[in-house]
């Protein structure tokens, strides 16, 4: 099976080519075309530049997919497009494209959730089995799922409020480093001390897996003012030991909550214990380090991506996309986008706790 994907629900136009083979699955290609250089000037994504601009970009990503692969439409098996959740202008350009490859070529069409297409990573790049714990850690969202099929999530707990790759861009955006914010801070975090101003751990202190970040962003914007008023202005040690607390502040929250879930988890006797990390913040070295950590003082196994298949990619959502298709997913003309979808709609809840 050789499935094309198509993936713009955010500020990254992308096309991928997977192909299932008896050893499993192979990425043939994996194009992305970020448009950070578009909304620089804005401080963030502006959906209507978003959708714009992919809309331009799609066809000569998927273009180059194809190209990249070696495979032409008519060796392809069907057609995965992010159907949400993620920015509605941007999410339609890409339904549309998608829509358009399916008819014109003849192809099954097959919409996915963007978060399935994250959550099924660790499979694609590790060849983890189902059921696998993951601690899903994106620009907008953090959960803890169990993972027991291509369509079959349980979420056991999860950020009461931001996520922790928004609150990384806010710390970016207020001490004046470039977006994407996760990056800049991790680089600046190297050369800080955590330890040089306070930052709380919130939620620590309440049973559960539930997270909350909100608060960090406060107590970092107390903490830049207090440093700019003390010296008239932040100086570079100020600025790295500020992301080096808030980073270490991210990991500590991220590591105890993982613990929890992984004791929750491993409660229900899998056969084969392992936790994956995905999402665009999985790319942070010092978060993976972590959650490795954790999974070690309980023997269970850690998969995280490669960092480029963390952050959005199309390849994810191809490998999403053909994995529905095997369970018999097929989606017709009428397929919408939809800005909002979460992940356990639909699946039955098989764990009582947490929901
Ligand atoms: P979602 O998947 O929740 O819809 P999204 O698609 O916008 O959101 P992703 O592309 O999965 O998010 O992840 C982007 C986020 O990951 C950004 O907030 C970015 O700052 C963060 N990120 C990327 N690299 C790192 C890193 N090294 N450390 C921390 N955060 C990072
Ligand atoms: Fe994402």
């Amino acid at each position: 099976l050789t499935f094309l994907g198509i993936e713009s629900s955010c500020d990254d136009t992308a096309a991928a080519v997977v192909r299932m083979g008896d050893a499993g699955p192979e990425i043939l290609s994996s194009v992305v075309a970020g448009q950070y250089a578009l909304h620089e000037a804005y401080g963030g994504v502006v959906p209507e530049i978003a959708a714009r601009a992919h809309a331009e970009k799609l066809d000569i990503c998927v273009e180059s997919a194809l190209a990249e692969a070696g495979v032409r439409l008519d060796d392809l098996d069907g057609v995965a497009v992010t159907a949400g959740p993620g920015l509605i202008g941007g999410v339609m350009s890409g339904v549309m494209c998608a829509k358009g490859i399916a008819a014109g070529a003849g192809l099954p069409l097959v919409g996915v959730n963007h978060l399935a297409g994250h959550a099924l990573t660790p499979q694609l790049t590790d060849g983890l089995a189902f059921p696998y714990l993951l601690l899903l850690v994106s620009g907008g969202h953090c959960q803890f799922l169990i993972v027991r099929g291509a369509d079959d999530f349980t979420r056991i707990g999860g950020t009461i409020d931001d996520a922790p790759g928004e609150a990384f861009d806010k710390t970016a955006k207020l001490l004046g480093l470039p977006q994407p914010g996760g990056p800049a801070v991790e680089t600046e975090a190297a050369e800080g001390d955590p330890k040089a101003f306070h930052f709380p751990r919130p939620l620590l202190d309440r049973p559960g897996c539930d997270m909350s970040f909100s608060g960090l962003k406060t107590a970092l914007l107390r903490a830049r003012d207090g440093a700019m008023a003390a010296r008239g202005g932040l100086t570079r040690q100020d600025r790295a030991d500020l992301c080096a607390g808030f980073q270490a502040a991210v990991c500590d929250v991220l590591a105890e909550k993982t613990r929890r879930a992984l004791s929750e988890y491993l409660a229900l006797s899998p056969a084969e214990p392992a936790i994956a990390v995905a999402g665009g913040v999985a790319a942070n070295k010092a978060i993976r380090a972590r959650l490795e950590q954790v999974a070690a003082g309980v023997g269970a196994r850690f998969a995280a991506p490669p960092l480029r298949l963390c952050t959005d990619n199309a390849a994810m959502i191809a490998y999403a996309g053909l994995r529905r298709f095997q369970l018999g997913h097929r989606d017709g003309m009428d397929l919408s986008a939809r800005p909002r979808w979460p992940l356990d709609q639909g699946a039955p809840a098989m764990l009582g706790s947490g929901k």
